[in-house]
């Protein structure tokens, strides 16, 4: 029947959709969808001159962790990171992604730089302080983030990435677990 089978084709559409949105593992944002939406928060930034901040965050040694434990223990991890990270924004409106493997990117509305670069600070330190369990063993992760902001580093959302990363990498080679 017509009618049964438009439902159907609904139904399915709005999974497809669902799977474009949202990363399988970790249920946040893909990176397409946070693209979409870095680009309307640049042009709301322009119109309304409020500030908003964004951080990059990447997994440190993140690959030992696959060599010592395994990779299915490995997803475990960044499940439990991606939650942490939810639980510890919930309340600021942010846009959260799972941009690549092991790397996340934030959008903080309304925040400026020096109070982003507080946040991913407090941030960074509930990551070091998370307790995981694998195979019986207690371990914890750290992560490094880079901070940029629009408008003081761009309202571009190309270079705002582009500016991000750099800060992120920056934070790597001054030894990782911190903010740059
Ligand atoms: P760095 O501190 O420099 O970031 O070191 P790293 O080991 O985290 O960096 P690298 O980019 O060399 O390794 C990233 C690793 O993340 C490699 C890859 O196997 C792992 N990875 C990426 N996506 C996934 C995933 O979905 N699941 C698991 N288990 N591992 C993943
Ligand atoms: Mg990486
Ligand atoms: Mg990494």
């Amino acid at each position: 029947d017509f009618g049964g089978v438009a439902l159907e084709n609904g139904e399915l559409f709005k999974k497809t959709q669902d799977l474009a949105i949202h990363d399988g593992l970790t249920s946040l944002y893909t990176k397409g969808y946070f693209l979409e939406r870095l680009r309307e928060e640049c042009k709301r930034a322009v119109r309304k001159d409020e500030p908003f901040a964004l951080l990059m965050l990447d997994t440190d040694h993140f690959k030992d962790y696959n060599d010592k434990f395994g990779h299915t223990a490995g997803d475990i991890v960044l499940k439990e990171l991606s939650q942490n990270i939810t639980e510890f924004l919930k309340s600021s409106n942010s846009i959260i992604s799972r941009f690549g493997g092991e790397e996340f990117c934030v959008i903080l509305p309304a925040l400026d730089k020096n109070k982003g670069y507080d946040i991913a600070e407090q941030l960074r330190l509930s990551i070091e302080e998370m307790k995981i369990i694998l195979r019986k063993q207690e371990t914890r992760i750290t992560a490094s983030i880079g901070v940029t902001s629009c408008p003081d580093d761009s309202c571009d959302e190309n270079e705002l990435i582009f500016k991000a990363d750099r800060a992120m990498y920056e934070a790597k080679q001054k030894g990782r677990n911190r903010v740059c």
